[in-house]
């Protein structure tokens, strides 16, 4: 199966690394595999689930992701798009429960797509090619974190046009897409920006080490096969081998591996955030 993780005591949005590796393992399986039926299975017509029914006799041509999202163009020019939410998981294999959709495929090796939703989060919709109107955090999302289009001096640009806490501006894709909770935390560590710093007021020079932190972890993620993904797969409750490498995210009251100082746990914009207080200066004016 392939999806979002729960993990012992807690749980958490799959991000970009986790997705991404997602979408590699999903690509083998659904590139050139015709949608013979699509139902929903104990959810509702809507913004989440919506125009399923028009993706019948169509072919899916890739799968591709932009941010957390998982696109699949399809034939006719329609475009299934697939959001986790928390818990969100695609598998060949039909779940015990919370089945939401159920697309048959033409007859060959996992011949049935099954999405299931524990906490109802997740969204698999069909759009024609590229409107997304009905999505506006896929609207208005950033470029993409890997892509050349993520660069200082599009990244300056974007921060400039923003008073808000950079954790909170992060997250909310728009200067750059797919950053969430856990890697927003480290690439603030790691470039030694205050994460209520003010988006505008992150200084000139630590632009680029933000954006090159962003690159890194993100990177570094992709190639562990993302940061809790494999607990899931293995459904025994075990991380992914990237937790290893967190420097502060889930590591309040530990040491800083840079200084030593007592990492601190704050609630920025509802979430969870971690950082070193003597490594990341708070600026004279942050708000949360
Ligand atoms: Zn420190």
């Amino acid at each position: 199966m392939w999806g979002g993780r729960f993990t012992k005591g807690r749980s958490a949005i799959p991000e970009l690394p986790e997705v991404e590796t997602i979408r590699r393992e999903l690509s083998p399986w659904l590139t050139g595999r015709i949608i013979l039926s699509a139902n929903l299975v104990d959810a509702s017509p809507g913004p989440k689930y919506a125009n399923l029914e028009r993706a019948v006799s169509q072919r899916i041509m890739t799968v591709k992701r932009r941010g957390k999202f998982l696109l699949l163009p399809l034939d006719k020019g329609d475009e299934l798009i697939v959001h986790l939410g928390m818990t969100g998981i695609i598998s060949p294999t039909a779940p015990k429960k919370h089945l939401r959709v159920k697309l048959e495929l033409n007859p060959g090796e996992n011949s049935t797509l099954y999405f299931q939703d524990t906490r109802r989060f997740g969204r698999f919709l069909l759009v024609p090619a590229g409107q997304y109107q009905s999505l506006p955090t896929l609207a208005a999302m950033g470029p993409e974190p890997l892509s050349k289009d993520f660069n200082p001096g599009q990244f300056q640009k974007a921060l400039q046009a923003s008073a808000t806490a950079i954790k909170t501006y992060l997250l909310s894709q728009k200067p750059v897409a797919g950053v969430g909770n856990i890697y927003a935390d480290e690439a603030l560590w790691r470039s030694r920006i205050h994460p209520l710093s003010p988006a505008k007021q992150v200084a000139k020079r630590q632009i680029p080490l933000l954006l090159n932190a962003i690159k890194e972890v993100l990177t570094e993620s992709i190639a562990a096969q993302g940061t809790t993904l494999n607990d899931y797969r293995t459904v025994n409750g075990d991380l992914g081998s990237f937790r290893n490498r967190l420097k502060v995210y889930g590591h309040e009251n530990e040491p800083c591996p840079n200084c030593g100082d007592v990492i601190e746990r704050i609630v920025i914009a509802g979430r969870s955030t971690h950082y070193c207080p003597r490594c990341q200066k708070a600026h004279k004016e942050v708000k949360r």
